[in-house]
Parts: C-alpha cells; structure tokens; sequence
C-alpha cells in the first residue's frame, strides 16, 4: 500500500465516521449529548476529518474534489436529482411534506 492508497483508506474511515454522526444525529436528536458534545458537534468533526483527509490527498497530487466550474454544474444536476427524490418520497407517504 503506499501512501495515496492509505490515505484512501482513511477517506473510508472518515467517511463512515460522518455515517456514524448523522445516523445517532437521527437516533437520538442533534442536540442529544455524548460524552459533552452533541450529536452536531461529532457531525462537524467528523466532515472536518474529511476535509483534512481531502487535503493531505490534494498534497499528494490526489485531487479528489472537480475544478470550480464543474462543481457547481454538478451541484445544480445534484440539487435536481435530490428534490425529485424528496418529491418521490413525498408521493409514497416516507417523506412529511411541508
Ligand atoms: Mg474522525
């Protein structure tokens, strides 16, 4: 493994970490406490670990992230795709509407 590839891996960690956050985030409130710090907190720290993992990659010659432009194209198509399936979990009763 060198050093890209272990960088990756830790990516992965990070990544399920966030997974982590968010699914007691939902369990158990933003606001719940675990070990002084609440559920947004360990949200926040956790998608800082990533960044800070995107970056030591960036370091690497790895960019993981797309060019300005292309992002915020992509952002637009995400943003599209994300409400069609609010709206779709909306029609199956899944979804509160507002
Ligand atoms: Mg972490």
């Amino acid at each position: 493994m060198n050093k890209k590839e272990y960088l990756l891996v830790k990516l992965i960690e990070e990544l399920s970490e966030v997974q982590q956050a968010v699914s007691k985030a939902l369990e158990f409130s933003l606001e719940d406490l675990y070990e002084g710090k609440s559920n947004l907190q360990y949200i926040r720290e956790e998608l800082s670990d990533v960044e800070i993992v995107i970056q030591l990659l960036f370091e690497e010659g790895f960019d993981v992230t797309q060019g300005d432009t292309e992002h915020t194209l992509y952002s637009e198509d995400k943003i599209k795709k994300i409400g069609k399936w609010m709206e779709y979990a909306k029609e199956k009763g899944c979804l509160e509407s507002v």
